[in-house]
């Protein structure tokens, strides 16, 4: 029998957050969602998460979760607060992250409504009804069956952990969300499954337009830093996002102490998130690849080595400036605007002997954008502060496939696949990869518009 869906691009279209994406099915009446994530720009969460949905969510029946950052789960609590009363399915550790991420991110948001004099888009309250309505599949888990016969089934995106593709079947046609795709191989996730037999794919391009520079040399040259900062007896000061970049560092941290390749110095872990997700990362062995399960069935912790020291107290991580250098400080947030980063960046950007070390990406009007393009003042919480310290950069770490990956990763999609809807990027990175697949794998892939509708036939 063949049948006829309606798919909705109500977020993440022409944009790389705000992911929110509606499967319809006229026959039963089965509406479900994939996501639903928050708009993220200069603001955390920018004014258009207050807007009201474009559909009502009390007539929604189920939403899937594909990964727990921020712009994809940010508006879960405001679908519930609206009216959504069905049934959230994610993994286990997304489920678990996920939690965290809307509760860590309540703090922020508080502020920011504060500031602006408006009510916060979600509360405690609603985040706890959240969780109520929350249910964990693992990864190829039985089907879970849906109004309407559709079927659907996690794979593993290798993104952050617990992120997956959903995958939705019907009467012998697949649809697949791809979430955001893991830069396989990484230090500790398993690779992005193949797409296999599947019809059409709504698929990520935040590098859509883009390839990384290669991250061949990364632990060399984290190795040479660190070795650097010691040697000038300095501190080195490393500005890491709390969820997997902060635990790929300590992974490969371990793996230099070890190994012997650096000395045990002391390595602070200096923030409550991180320190959370770490636990989480800690108790998810299974899931990560065959090389980091064998450091850890050789009875190595892989988040654990001679004197690393987790400070989740305030009291903790004031003391971290009385402890003698050399030493490595690995706070949030990422890129410098906000969190227990900037107190130490305040403390050791004037000193000479001192490195920040950059690994990510900096976004304009960020300190952290300031100190990558050389700035020699910074002004952090009303001071001014001179830049003395060594502000180093390693690319090369990076959670999202590359063009070249991306283009890889439709390739692993058997004959039969009709059409390929590229979102989740910017505009300009949305059209290139489009054209890419069109041009070199002759696929039928479009760029959808925000909030446009598309009949398929599944
Ligand atoms: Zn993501």
């Amino acid at each position: 029998m063949k049948h006829t869906s309606k798919l909705t691009f109500h977020g993440g279209a022409g944009a790389v957050t705000g992911a929110n994406f509606l499967l319809e099915d006229k026959e039963s009446g089965a509406k479900i969602l994939v996501d639903c994530g928050f708009f993220q720009g200069r603001k955390f969460g920018e004014d258009t998460n207050r807007e009201p949905f474009p559909y009502d969510p009390a007539s929604i029946d189920v939403l899937f979760v594909t990964h727990a950052h921020i712009d994809h789960i940010g508006r879960i609590p405001k679908l519930v607060r609206d009216g959504f009363r069905g049934v959230i399915y994610s993994t286990p550790e997304t489920k678990e992250i996920g939690e965290l991420m809307l509760t860590d991110s309540m703090g922020i948001l508080g502020k920011e409504a504060a500031a602006d004099r408006l009510p916060p888009i979600y509360d405690r309250e609603d985040v706890e009804k959240t969780m109520n309505l929350w249910q964990s599949v693992p990864y190829h888990h039985t089907p879970i069956n849906l109004k309407g016969g559709f079927q659907v089934t996690l794979k593993d995106a290798g993104h952050i952990l617990g992120s997956a593709q959903v995958v939705f079947m019907r009467a012998g046609r697949t649809l697949v969300f791809t979430g955001d795709l893991g830069n396989s191989p990484a230090p500790l996730l398993r690779d992005t499954e193949p797409l296999g037999a599947v019809q059409y794919v709504v698929m990520e391009s935040v590098y859509g337009d883009r390839n990384h520079e290669s991250r061949a040399d990364r632990k060399q040259m984290l190795e040479d830093v660190i070795e650097d900062t010691i040697k000038k007896g300095g501190a080195l000061v490393v500005p890491a996002f709390s969820l997997e970049r902060t635990q790929e560092l300590l992974f490969e941290i371990n793996d230099l102490v070890e190994h012997g390749r650096i000395p045990a110095v002391p390595v602070f872990v200096d923030s409550p998130l991180a320190i959370k997700v770490t636990r989480i990362y800690k108790n998810s062995n299974g899931n990560f690849n065959h090389n980091a399960n064998d450091v850890i069935k050789s009875g190595d912790d892989i988040f654990n080595f001679p004197r690393l020291k987790f400070t989740m107290e305030t009291e903790e991580s004031k003391a971290i400036k009385e402890i003698p250098n050399p030493k490595v400080i690995i706070a949030g947030s990422g890129m410098s605007n906000g969190g227990r980063i900037i107190h130490h960046e305040k403390h050791y950007l004037p000193d000479s002997k001192s490195t920040i070390l950059l690994i990510g990406y900096q976004s304009v009007g960020t300190m952290g954008r300031a100190l990558e393009e050389g700035a020699k003042n910074v002004t952090i919480m009303g001071d001014s502060v001179p830049v003395e310290a060594r502000i180093a950069k390693i690319r090369g770490y990076s959670a999202h496939k590359d063009s070249d990956a991306l283009v890889d990763f439709v390739r692993t999609a058997h004959d039969g696949i009709e059409r390929v809807f590229v979102v989740m990027g910017e505009p300009k990175a949305e059209m290139f990869l489009a054209q890419r697949l069109r041009d070199y794998l002759g696929i039928n892939a479009t760029v959808p518009q925000k909030d446009e509708s598309i009949e398929i036939n599944l």
